[in-house]
């Protein structure tokens, strides 16, 4: 039988992303919406969380998809209702936060899952393996996008929290943090904040091992989100969000047409769930962390959407 799961905050990621991807999952049928004005058709919905958990204790699995600020709120009082949890990314709006969800989930046995969405792309683990014995001589990042195509009027985006250009940034590095074989750390950034918003729109960052990133919301057309490395056998490039893998200019792993990242958390979901597992992977969210603590702020023009 399909575990009944519930989704909070009926907003852009859960209708493209989550609701199909529920509708298709051999795991999961979705039993309940809880938004203050999204709504699924033909599932039950609320507006209030906590009439939600009084409601529904037949709901053995919460998903949060609202933004990171108000998240940190209905993933404890769900914990401390004996529900699992998936979070999507960022896992929160601070790093703290998400230790307490760990700890709490801990103490109660029940299962944490810190999504990463771009870890599911389909040339990400071909990358990884591929990287795996060799040595990485350089590597960067370009996630170049246009943040009124992916977040179009979304303000939170450029509110304390919201993390501006690393809310996409972050996936970049969820990447990279899974697919090099040694850690890295950040040395340095440039965070260029519009003169009108509290959050960067573009990002420059250096880490050691000669890893740098170049992260920009304001590309209009093509859109571009490459990690490319250099290593001692030779050049490797995940293109299209991890979806496709070149080694030395040649595609040899991936789809770029065939987006497989959410039917994948899910599943992924499941496996924790059946296991009694969690799985709360902070490493992009420290480096984003060091950005905001270390980069230098420059102050660009005013954006509007
Ligand atoms: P969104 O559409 O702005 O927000 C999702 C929903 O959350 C909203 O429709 C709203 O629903 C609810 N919400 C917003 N602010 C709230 C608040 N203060 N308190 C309670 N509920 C609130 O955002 P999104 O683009 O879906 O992004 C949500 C999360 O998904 C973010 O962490 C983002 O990084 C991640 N994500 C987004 C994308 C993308 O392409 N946009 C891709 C991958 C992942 P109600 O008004 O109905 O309550």
């Amino acid at each position: 039988m399909p575990t009944k799961i519930a989704l909070v905050g009926i907003g852009k990621i859960a209708v493209d992303q989550h609701v199909p991807a529920l509708a298709a999952s051999p795991d999961f049928t979705l039993a309940a919406t809880i938004s203050r004005k999204g709504e699924v058709a033909g599932v039950p919905s609320f507006t209030d969380f906590h009439a939600f958990l009084e409601a529904c204790p037949d709901v053995p699995v919460v998903s949060l998809c609202l933004p990171p600020v108000p998240r940190f709120d209905y993933a404890e009082a769900a914990l401390l209702a004996g529900r699992h949890v998936m979070l999507e990314k960022p896992p929160g709006a601070t790093l703290a936060e998400v230790h307490e969800l760990q700890a709490l989930a801990a103490s109660r046995g029940l299962t944490l899952y810190a999504t990463w969405h771009s870890r599911m792309a389909r040339a990400v683990a071909a990358a990884k393996a591929w990287l795996a014995d060799k040595a990485v001589h350089e590597a960067h990042i370009t996630w170049r996008e246009d943040v009124r195509k992916w977040h179009p009027g979304q303000d939170w985006v450029f509110e304390p929290g919201g993390m501006g250009v690393f809310d996409p940034g972050i996936n970049a590095l969820s990447i990279l943090t899974e697919i090099l074989p040694q850690p890295v750390h950040l040395t340095e950034a440039t965070l260029e904040v519009p003169a009108n918003r509290q959050t960067p729109i573009a990002a420059q960052l250096r880490f050691t091992g000669h890893v740098t990133a170049d992260f920009d919301w304001r590309q209009t057309g093509p859109q571009t989100w490459d990690i490319t490395v250099e290593t001692d056998r030779g050049p490797m490039a995940l293109r299209m969000g991890g979806n496709v893998l070149e080694i030395a200019g040649k595609p040899v792993a991936g789809d770029a047409d065939i987006m497989g990242e959410y039917p994948a958390l899910y599943a992924r979901m499941a496996d924790l769930l059946r296991t009694r597992a969690s799985d709360v992977d902070l490493a992009p969210m420290v480096h984003v962390a060091d950005a905001l603590s270390l980069g230098r702020r420059q102050t660009v023009a005013a954006f509007d959407f």
